[in-house]
């Protein structure tokens, strides 16, 4: 059995608290990493022991066989628990008897038609849907669904105690995000992500990794199977064991793949869009997204995939394709509701918290009143001809002072890339702007608030 940390007691108790006010459909919060299967699994073998049965809902097949191994080891008396892919479930709804308590694991894809379909067949069931980010990028919320949520600990707070890990984040200037193209689903277009890329994204990806990962265990989100090969033979090419694992791989194979990273005979597994939600990787300390997304969940998931803590361990999260800027640091702290329209689980007319990217290394961090970067220690002042010849790229070292001045301005250019698609929007008029990420910019550069952006978005078709 799993000793409980105090915090997924007091998310166990609080639970226990909503049903007996009456509650009987709840949505938990709980960041990735903390151990959500292991409360559903307290749950389930407290219900269990009582006679109550289970139906336990997932929507991949790997997170099948991983919850049931944890419902076993918590003691769950599996004879009355039927635990199962959503998938599968909906279409044998009416051979499944009605269970006491309906759990469902990633809740925020509840609002689904599978979903809904086994959730209004067994309307007496108590539900308890526990999900990272009660959010839907097309921003519904759940009040049809749930009647209360109980938010998890603060990051500050998992982090401060140890159960998660504190983290490094980076961000390379490798995207225009101006160039990115929204699909009606309110994700970004993959052709679109190609053409934004920078075409140095692989070696810079390579570079960045020695300069603030070097030997760390890494997974990589890359935006197509392509550019996840690509990136692995980078990898290897400079000497880095990489490989790279889709959805064609076979599953033998992957298996393989994914033991001998396990054993640390990998150091990099490349992938696009596979270790999302739930797969169990303990040893990745370190993230690399190449893969833009409008999803917080996705966010989350892919930069939190690092943050497994093991005793003075520091995470890095490289983020080469701007993500930060949609949804603050993982680490912020959100304020989840089950009301729609959430920007970046922050309640309508909330900001995200503004950070400070050093244009040296590309550390990005809350400033608090710092001068230092607090990774080079380079100073934080708006970098000019005063602050002296600064070696923003290896290959610059042999050059002349003046041209590695004159570089270093194309280069800061580029790092300031609010600025240039500030430029962009400034003389453009909302009728003119393409997708969220232009009315975002158009937005801020106004001064209007964020909920402006979504609202004509909404209206001009680019959200759903
Ligand atoms: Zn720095």
């Amino acid at each position: 059995m799993y000793k409980l940390r105090n915090y997924q007691e007091v998310t166990i108790n609080r639970i226990y608290e909503q049903l007996k006010l009456g509650h009987r459909s709840i949505m938990v919060q709980q960041p990735p990493r903390t151990g959500k299967t292991v409360i559903m699994a307290e749950i389930a073998r407290r219900a269990t022991r009582k006679g109550n049965s289970v139906l336990f809902l997932v929507h991949r097949k790997e997170l099948v066989d991983q919850a049931r191994r944890t419902f076993e080891e918590q003691g769950v008396d599996m004879s009355l628990v039927t635990m199962g892919m959503v998938q599968t479930m909906t279409r044998h709804v009416g051979e499944l008897s009605e269970p006491t308590i309906i759990m469902i694991d990633e809740a925020h894809h509840v609002l689904a038609k599978s979903y809904r379909r086994i959730i209004d067949a067994f309307p007496r069931a108590v539900r308890i849907m526990v999900t990272a980010t009660p959010w839907r990028m097309n921003g519904a919320g759940f009040e049809g669904v749930a009647d209360c949520l109980i938010p998890g600990q603060s990051m500050g707070n998992l982090i401060k105690h140890g159960f998660l890990a504190p983290i490094r984040y980076f961000r390379p200037p490798d995207i225009n995000t101006a160039e990115l193209k929204t699909k009606a689903n309110g994700e970004f277009d993959e052709q679109s992500v190609a053409e934004a890329l920078k075409p140095k994204i692989y070696s810079n990806a390579v570079k960045m990794y020695l300069a603030h990962a070097r030997g760390m265990q890494a997974i990589a989100y890359a935006y197509n199977v392509q550019s996840a090969k690509q990136l692995a033979k980078n990898f290897n090419d400079a000497g880095i064991s990489a490989a790279e694992v889709d959805g064609a791989t076979p599953k033998e194979e992957r298996d393989r793949l994914i033991q001998r990273y396990r054993d640390g005979k990998i150091t990099i597994l490349t992938n696009a869009e596979l270790f999302t939600e739930g797969l169990d990787l303990p040893n990745v300390d370190c993230v690399i997204m190449m893969r833009p997304t409008q999803s917080l969940s996705l966010y989350l998931q892919f930069s939190m995939r690092a943050m497994n803590p093991r005793a003075g361990k520091t995470a890095v999260i490289i983020d080469h394709v701007d993500n930060l800027s949609r949804f603050g640091l993982p680490i912020d702290e959100r304020s989840w509701t089950l009301k729609g329209t959430q920007t970046a689980g922050r309640k309508h007319g909330e900001t995200i918290t503004p950070t400070t990217t050093c244009p040296y290394c590309f550390a990005t961090f809350y400033r608090k009143g710092r001068k230092t970067c607090p990774i080079c220690g380079r100073k934080l002042t708006v970098p000019d001809e005063e602050s002296g010849p600064v070696h923003i790229d290896a290959d610059l070292v042999e050059v002349s002072q003046a041209k590695q001045q004159a570089k270093r301005r194309v280069e800061i250019a580029h790092m300031i890339r609010d600025s240039e698609m500030m430029k962009w929007i400034a003389d453009k008029t909302p009728d003119q702007l393409e997708n969220m990420i232009q009315l975002q910019y158009y937005a801020r550069l106004h001064g209007y608030k964020p909920g402006w952006a979504y609202v004509v978005g909404k209206k001009r078709g680019f959200v759903r």
